[in-house]
Parts: structure tokens; C-alpha cells; sequence
């Protein structure tokens, strides 16, 4: 299909969205491809037709697409080449490496129950005119591989030397009585067909490599390399689940996590470049991407990573790009408001959030007073009328003052708590609480002086009337 060097792909079951470990198995294929000047191939693998679904192919090219994580073309469908899968068979059949096995699924499960976990091999020798009488009297079948004595040797490029030996094999199926092809027989056909030179892939398939590089060699194909990733676990030390939170690629696009953010985290679930460096850009990542580096032992998804990484990016991020990309999410943001004083608010909030959301959710109160009182911020900042004493005291000082900057206004609440022997918290907390509506967000005095003199006045007798709430 294609003659560079280092062809990858990504081979998806649409039968979900992308997760996570499928977006880093993505990443690692696509950075291993633009590291190396390949190709980066996407494989559907769509033939399981009760499971698959078209909004899930399209759910997946778009997390793709966000990611950054362009692809090359043919996009190939696996249910598109049932054809040329059962091209295979004739001379597989006629070589003695593929047999007819007419077990049903009582026969299995009886040498299930016997005790053979593996096919116990019933078919594997029955002589050519007892194949016909069956196929004649329509008893319905399945094709096996008849495993080869011997072992299976190959050198992961992350695990390093596996041996396998073929009496741990079972006779696999690769046609269903449905005609249908698995797994290990349309993914062998198809990397070689797109001649792909390196196989990156979840740790989860290396049971699957052995009977494949069978396979390869029984069709006479050559045989690619191989590298599976480590995989990742929720800091339990569990397989990752969404016990843990670990939502699709979708949940953080809608959370307005940046894709070069969930780019670089992902990349450094079970890679770093073998330096203290953690922060990179895709670009970055490319440069120093290097599959040998990755680890074998299992990557821990660590959340409080990710939003500190998250933050690393939003801070280098121009804020006029933040703003862009916060009207997209949401057209309406700041409607009517100056660029100007968006810009500041953008800049207060910038070092501390993670995610456009994040941006909007915690603006609101730059826009719009309180329209209600957090609950457990009223309980820890207003709940005596003795708070209204020391507030309407405070404001006697506050609207008497000429400059509203915040260098101004920290000194008035500081003059404030020395003249009345009280702690900073008896006036700081009760004023955010009637400003902002909960005790979370940048420092006071920048919100003052960003709302202004006569709004923050507005929203404190505001709550002087209102609370405590009884
Ligand atoms: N469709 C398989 C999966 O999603 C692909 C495995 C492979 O990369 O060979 O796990």
C-alpha cells in the first residue's frame, strides 16, 4: 500500500467512544510515525456488526481529529474487505494449516467441562471424505489453524524477548461458522496488506501476538515488529475503569481541556524523554518521542497531574487565544462587556484554572451579582448579626475611600483589622462571600478593583440585608 520505513496504524472497535488507552495507543502510533517521517494509518475494525456502530466511528475520528492526530489515507474499513479476507482460506486449506472443525458449542462446552481448556483438537485430523460427507450433510463449521510444533520467538520493542511455546497454543478459529473472520485473522491479513512495519498496541494483545506471527508465516507474509504498551491503572494500582473517573476523550473536549494538554499527559502515561522535563508541546513530543523508552511496568492515571499540566498550558496560552477559544464553547460569554475587562478577568483567573469550563464557571460572578450564597461558605463566613456590625463598620470606611485600587484597599482592610483587633478572615471572608457568592477564586482585592467601587458596594449591602440567613 505504501513503501516508507515506518508504517503504523490505530485499529479502533467502533463499538464505543475513544477512551483514554485508546487515545494514548493513538498518540503512541502517531508520534512513533512523525518521529520516524512515516505514515500513521486508522483501521475500523467493524466486522463484529451487532457491536459496532457508525456514531461510534465518527464519535472516534472526531476525538481524533481534536486530538490533533491526523491521519493517512486509505481510512480502511474492515467491513469493506470480508472479500478479501476469504481469498486466504483456498490456499491455507489446501497447505494443511487451516482445517474444517465441525465441534458445535455443546461439543465445546462438554471438553470444557471434561477439563481441556483447550480445543481438544476432535477435528484437527478427520480425512478428506469424511470432511465432504459432513459439508454434504450441511453440518455447519467453523476453520481452525492447526498450530505447528515448536515455539514462537519475537522481540517486543518494549517487553523485549517473548518465547511462546505452541503446546500453550490453542487451535484457534479464524472463520466462524457464520463465515464471519476474527480478530487475529482480518488484523494479520490487513497489517500486511497495509504494510505496516511496526504493530503499537495495549499490553492486553500479547497473548494475541504469538498466534498471529503463526499466521504471518503460515500465509507467507513477512512478519512486522511489535510493541505493546503498558497499561494503565487507576492509582488503586486497578486496571483503569470509570470506577476511576477515566471518561472518553469527548468528557474532557466538552470540560474544555485542551488537546494539547490531554496530548501531552497521555504521553507520559508509561513514556518520559529521561528528564525531569514534563511539560511539551505536540512538536515537542515528536521530537523527543523514542518507543524504546517506554516503560513496561503499568502507568498510573494520576488526575491531579493532569490539571496541574492542564494549568501549564492555559498559563502559556495567550489570553486573547483563551478568549477565543471559551466564545466557541460558549458564543455568549461576557456579551457586553469590554474586551478590556475581559482580558483581566481572564488574567485573574488564568492561574488557577484547568479547563475552559472552569474559566466559565468560576467568571460568573464578574458578570452578574450573586444570585444565591454558597451553603458551606455561609456557614463559615456568615452566620451571626454580629458579621452585619462588623461589615456595616468596614463600609463606612470602604465608601469613604478616594482610590478603589487594590494596593488601596488592602491597606484599608488592613488599617481596619489593626483598629478593631480582629483577624483578616472576619472581614475578607464575609466580603467575598457577598461579592462573589462563595470563598473560592483569585485574591479579593484584584476582584474589588476589577468590579469596581459602586458594584462591590451594591453586592455588600446586598448581603447586609439578606444575612444571616436564619
Ligand atoms: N481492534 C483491536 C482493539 O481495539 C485492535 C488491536 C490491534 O491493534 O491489533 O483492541
Amino acid at each position: 500500500m505504501t513503501n516508507s520505513d515506518f508504517n503504523v496504524r490505530f485499529a479502533p472497535s467502533p463499538t464505543g467512544e475513544l477512551h483514554l488507552g485508546g487515545a494514548r495507543t493513538a498518540l503512541f502510533n502517531w508520534l512513533f510515525a512523525k518521529h520516524n517521517k512515516g505514515k500513521f494509518f486508522l483501521r475500523i475494525e467493524d466486522t463484529d456488526t451487532k457491536r459496532s456502530k457508525d456514531i461510534y466511528t465518527d464519535q472516534i475520528l472526531d476525538s481524533l481529529s481534536w486530538l490533533g492526530l491526523s491521519w493517512d489515507e486509505p481510512l480502511v474499513y474492515q467491513s469493506n474487505r470480508l472479500e478479501d479476507y476469504k481469498v486466504h482460506i483456498k490456499s491455507l486449506l489446501s497447505s494443511g494449516q487451516l482445517y474444517h472443525c465441525f465441534c458445535s458449542k455443546n461439543d465445546l462446552d462438554d471438553a470444557k467441562d471434561k477439563g481441556h481448556y483447550k480445543y481438544p483438537g476432535t477435528c484437527r485430523d478427520l480425512d478428506a471424505d469424511e470432511i465432504k460427507t459432513r459439508l454434504n450433510q450441511g453440518i455447519s463449521f467453523t476453520y481452525r489453524v492447526r498450530i505447528p510444533d515448536g515455539h514462537t520467538k519475537y522481540k517486543d520493542m518494549i517487553y523485549g524477548p517473548i518465547e511462546v511455546d505452541h503446546k500453550e497454543l490453542d487451535d484457534f478459529i479464524v472463520i466462524r461458522s457464520d463465515g464471519s473472520p476474527t480478530y487475529n485473522f482480518t488484523a494479520v491479513i490487513d497489517d500486511h496488506y497495509m504494510d505496516i512495519s511496526h504493530v503499537i498496541r495495549g499490553e492486553d494483545h500479547v497473548s494475541n501476538t504469538p498466534k498471529q506471527i503463526i499466521l504471518y508465516k503460515a500465509l507467507g507474509f513477512d512478519v512486522p515488529e511489535f510493541a505493546h504498551l503498558p497499561m494503565i491503572l487507576g492509582v488503586d494500582g486497578k486496571r483503569l475503569s470509570k470506577r476511576h473517573g477515566a471518561a472518553g476523550v469527548q468528557t474532557f473536549r466538552e470540560e474544555g481541556y485542551f488537546p494539547e494538554s490531554l496530548n501531552n499527559y497521555l504521553a507520559l502515561l508509561g513514556w518520559n524523554p529521561g528528564t525531569e522535563e514534563e511539560l511539551f508541546s505536540l512538536d515537542e513530543l515528536i521530537h523527543n518521542f523514542d518507543i524504546h523508552k517506554v516503560q513496561k511496568k503499568g502507568a498510573i492515571w494520576d488526575e491531579k497531574k493532569l490539571h496541574w499540566i492542564s494549568g501549564q498550558h492555559i498559563m502559556k496560552t495567550g489570553t486573547d487565544s483563551i478568549i477565543d477559544k471559551i466564545r466557541s464553547k460558549d458564543p455568549d460569554w461576557g456579551k457586553g462587556s469590554s474586551i478590556s475587562y475581559l482580558i483581566s478577568i481572564i488574567e485573574l483567573l488564568k492561574v488557577r484554572a484547568k479547563s475552559l469550563s472552569e474559566f466559565i464557571s468560576q467568571s460568573d460572578y464578574f458578570f452578574k451579582s450573586p444570585s444565591s450564597y454558597d451553603q458551606k461558605a455561609l456557614q463559615k463566613a456568615w452566620t451571626q448579626n454580629s458579621v452585619n456590625d462588623t461589615i456595616r463598620l468596614l463600609m463606612d470606611n470602604l465608601s469613604t475611600l478616594g482610590s478603589w485600587r487594590k494596593e488601596h484597599l488592602q491597606n484599608s482592610f488592613d488599617l481596619f483589622v489593626k483598629e478593631h483587633s480582629m483577624g483578616l478572615g472576619k472581614i475578607i471572608m464575609p466580603i467575598r462571600l457577598a461579592v462573589c457568592g462563595t470563598l473560592n477564586g483569585p485574591a479579593l482585592y484584584d476582584i474589588l478593583e476589577l468590579l469596581g467601587k459602586d458594584e462591590s458596594l451594591k453586592r455588600i449591602n446586598v448581603a447586609l440585608k439578606e444575612l444571616p440567613k436564619k
